[in-house]
């Protein structure tokens, strides 16, 4: 049987990442797709602001070599350039610089560690980069405390899963989803992209237009509609308008779906994963030795992404510094001062080379941790764990695959063949 209504679109809510890829994906296999996106343009936390030829991603952004999200790229065909951090960096403890440890020499002869140090955490480097099989409910903290007897050793664990998820809550966090995360950056490092994310955001955009996807800006997905039998069958919209559909996906924060089809109908979700971020464009680097950081006797973070990628005018430099925050309050002038004495110290004299700078106290990096309480990645909410028939989530914090963006692209690509799939059943 023919249905009457199989040209009625594939709603997604949201014009991030999720909601782009998944997109199209769907209008890859012919069906009619419009995005609706609350904000004036697309991109959500993958945007880039240029300002003086000065290409700001909001906050650090690096790209898993051997993620998720890399594959979904490749399949879709989206290009983009950029390159590996350059091995020349500090890692900052007791107050003093230690060189960082990146390879198996580095930790050798590394000062942060002791000889006994060094062969201890050489034996874990390796058994990390083989990859091990963790219950999913063992917190990172309670790993971290197994895995060796030596602070130094333990403190640099933690540091390396901050860097590697930017989550800075050890008790809760999945060591499994953790370790995965770590093992993918020593197996395949990360690229800082050139001209920044909004490139993959722009290529999937081109690549939806061109596919037939339509893009609605400045418009919300306020409220689900639902047929007498509980199915899915459009959406009301910020603007007054309501939009039929034959799915919709929808791609916020959990606080954003649950506004939508009912915060009593969402279930509890681990809380999110937040930093603070300074920004600073500088025209010149005063010390250009001083490329990377990694604090491990306070949660902080600094880089210089313009050593790497095409982020900045000759000889200007674009750096990121972050501190990861815990769960819970935090105190944004508190942090702001902490990231303002590590650039102060990392780079003298920055001040005299400044062109931009900018603090974002609160930026949701992920929309929940990976929680060993719920059993880590393989027990996150599915893309149809709403139970909604013709409804699907996509984003950071859904599905069993991945962390941050990898995880938002992994979900889309899922959502988008559950759609693809529900939708050719209903057409038969
Ligand atoms: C400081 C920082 C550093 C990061 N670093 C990394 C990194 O190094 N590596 C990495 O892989 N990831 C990183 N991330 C994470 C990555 O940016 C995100 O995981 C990814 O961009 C999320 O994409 P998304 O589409 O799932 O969500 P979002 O980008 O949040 O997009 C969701 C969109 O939906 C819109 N929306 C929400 N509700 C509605 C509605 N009801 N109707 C219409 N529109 C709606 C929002 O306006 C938004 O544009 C970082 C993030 C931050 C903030």
């Amino acid at each position: 049987m023919q249905p009457t209504n199989i040209q009625l679109p594939v709603v997604v809510a949201g014009g991030g990442l999720a909601g782009l890829t998944a997109a199209l994906y769907l209008a890859r296999t012919g069906q009619p797709v419009i995005v609706y996106e609350q904000a004036a343009s697309l991109g959500g936390r993958a945007r880039t602001q240029e300002k003086a030829g000065f290409h700001f991603n909001l906050g650090p952004h690096a790209l898993y070599r051997a993620g998720a999200g890399a594959q979904v790229l490749a399949e879709l065909g989206i290009a983009y350039t950029g390159q590996q951090p350059p091995k020349a960096g500090v890692a900052i403890y007791d107050d003093a610089n230690h060189p960082f440890p990146y390879t198996p020499l580095d930790v050798l002869t590394t000062s942060l560690f002791s000889w006994p140090e060094k062969a201890t955490f050489a034996l874990l480097a390796a058994r990390m980069g083989s990859g091990m099989r963790l219950d999913p409910t063992l917190s990172f903290a309670d790993w971290v405390a197994s895995a060796s007897s030596h602070q130094t050793v333990r403190d640099f664990l933690l540091a390396l899963g901050r860097v590697a998820t930017y989550a800075n809550d050890p008790q809760a966090t999945s060591a499994a989803a953790v370790l995965e995360q770590i093992r993918r950056s020593l197996s395949a490092n990360v690229l800082y992209l050139d001209g920044g994310w909004q490139g993959l955001v722009d290529g999937l955009h081109r690549a939806g237009t061109e596919a037939g996807v339509r893009f609605v800006t400045r418009n919300r997905v306020v409220a689900l509609r639902q047929d007498a039998f509980g199915r899915a069958t459009g959406v009301h919209l910020s603007n007054g308008q309501v939009q039929e559909a034959t799915a919709v996906l929808l791609t916020g924060s959990p606080q954003s779906v649950g506004e939508v089809v009912g915060l009593e109908r969402m279930p509890a979700t681990p809380p999110p994963v937040r930093v603070a971020v300074l920004d600073v464009a500088l025209r010149r680097l005063p010390d250009p030795t001083k490329l990377f950081a990694l604090s491990l006797d306070q949660p902080l973070y600094f880089s210089v992404h313009s050593a790497a990628a095409q982020l900045a005018p000759a000889d200007g430099a674009l750096i990121h510094l972050a501190k990861y925050l815990p769960t819970g309050e935090s105190d944004s002038e508190a942090d702001e001062k902490l990231l303002l004495a590590l650039l102060d110290r990392l780079q003298p004299g920055w001040q005299a080379e400044l062109v931009e700078r900018r603090f974002l106290p609160h930026l949701t990096v992920s929309n929940a941790l990976v929680a060993a309480a719920d059993g880590g990645l393989p027990g996150r909410i599915d893309v149809d764990g709403l139970g909604i028939p013709g409804l699907l989530m996509a984003g950071d914090w859904v599905g069993p695959q991945g962390m941050l963006a990898d995880a938002s692209l992994a979900s889309a690509a899922r959502a988008a063949q559950q759609i693809t799939e529900k939708t050719h059943i209903y057409a038969r």
